[in-house]
């Protein structure tokens, strides 16, 4: 199959005008002009016309099993107020799981999403997830802050691992402790020795809010006051005195190179810190404005050399999960960072963030995961009208099969009319 259309970005750096990309199987196996490709072919085309096609969108990270209580949970003025509606509403039946992720699933894939690094915290990992045609780094999230919770952690995450085998070319199972004031240092360092003996990968979330701060460094504030609320024992537990990277640094966690999600507030120290361990950072712009978070430090984090990939978070705390969307959004609240490197950021650094070998960008012999993005051809820059608020995606592409097709449903919804 040839796929082409008015232009081809095979990463931010190049532009081929009447560009064509053939795939073969799960890979691509030629790139260029379409009159190079079509004198040496003679298969399917499929003409895009006024579109972009580019590498496909990388969600670094989501949770899918969210998906359906995006009504459920209100916005509250404090963070810890919002988890507590979390553990309150959150509905943890396999048919509902499913529904979820299956509806997560295709809203990501219609926003031009070809890969996802899903936090996944239901007791078995979804079928529906597993069986997708999305490519997904699942995290299979744990948590337990007492020492008898902690214990149940370890069981759960040994327990989501042995159900996730085996891995598939676009499944890989990974672990997710979640949180330093909900995951005790025991359960991390339990989490970290699988890894490290499994070769697996591993996320957590890290220096999201100032109250997270607090916690680790006097064990005081609004964390302490939820886990008091919820009667989850601290008997035992001495703050570590120290930022939340540093504390990860000291755990030994920083050795794996994990996934860190949000990094919302850092020091110079921990953005250094971050660097030198190679570490990435998942940025995840309207989840950050949704909870009223000062500016995030991405800038400093690209300076210093940090990987730094983009998520939409769960729609819980967001209102669409449009990896393309989510782009749009960080190109009119970062005018600070070139059109080039958000694109990079939304595909490349996103595979290197989840460690996706062959996937961000269009090359020969690498994973055939694209999109192909209307623009509006008005003359501006193009990537810029690819992020602009007018263009859309058309087509979703992952492992050389079509799983969205935008044209075929606008004709679809036409012969019904
Ligand atoms: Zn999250």
């Amino acid at each position: 199959m040839i796929l082409r259309a008015k232009y081809l970005i095979p990463n931010s750096e190049h532009i081929i005008e009447n560009g064509a990309i053939e795939i073969r199987g799960s890979e691509i196996v030629d790139i260029g002009t379409y009159s190079t490709l079509r004198r040496n072919n003679a298969t399917t085309v499929c003409d895009f016309g006024e579109a972009v096609i580019l590498p496909g969108l990388v969600n670094a990270h989501t949770h899918l099993e969210l998906t359906n209580h995006h009504d459920l949970i209100e916005r509250t003025e404090r963070f810890t107020d919002w988890i507590l509606q979390l553990v309150q509403y959150r509905r943890d039946d396999q048919a509902w799981v499913d529904r979820a992720v299956d509806d997560g699933i295709s809203m990501s894939l219609a926003g031009g999403t070809t890969a996802v690094g899903d936090i996944h915290g239901f007791k078995r990992v979804a079928q529906t997830l597993k069986n997708s045609p999305l490519r997904k780094v699942v995290f299979f999230e744990t948590m337990g802050f007492s020492t008898e919770r902690a214990q149940l952690g370890i069981e759960r995450i040994d327990s989501n691992l042995a159900s996730a085998s085996p891995p598939s070319p676009l499944f890989t199972p990974a672990v997710s402790p979640h949180a330093p004031n909900s995951t005790s240092a025991m359960l991390y360092r339990h989490c970290l020795a699988i890894v490290q003996s499994r070769g697996l990968h591993f996320s957590t979330h890290l220096s999201e809010t100032p109250e997270e701060i607090e916690f680790l460094a006097t064990g005081t504030g609004a964390f302490a006051d939820l886990l008091n609320t919820l009667q989850i024992s601290m008997e035992g537990w001495t703050p570590p005195g120290v930022s939340p990277v540093q504390y990860m640094r000291d755990l030994g966690v920083l050795k794996a190179r994990p996934l860190l999600a949000h990094c919302n507030y850092l020091t110079d120290r921990d953005i250094q810190i971050l660097a030198e361990s190679g570490s990435s950072v998942v940025f995840c712009p309207r989840s950050h404005h949704y909870f009223n978070h000062t500016d995030h430090p991405i800038e400093r984090l690209l300076e210093a050399g940090v990987n730094v990939a983009v998520g939409t978070d769960s729609l819980v705390s967001n209102w669409s999960l449009s990896m393309l969307d989510e782009l749009k959004f960080l190109a009119q609240t970062q005018p600070g960072i070139l059109p080039e490197t958000l694109i990079d950021l939304g595909t490349i650094n996103g595979a290197k963030g989840l460690r996706l070998n062959r996937v961000g960008k269009l090359k020969k012999g690498w994973q055939a995961d694209m999109i192909a993005v209307r623009i509006a051809n008005d003359g501006s820059p193009l990537i810029e009208q690819i992020l602009d608020e007018s263009s859309q995606n058309l087509l979703t592409v992952v492992a050389g099969k079509i799983c969205y097709d935008l044209i075929f449903r606008e004709e679809d919804a036409r012969a019904e009319l």
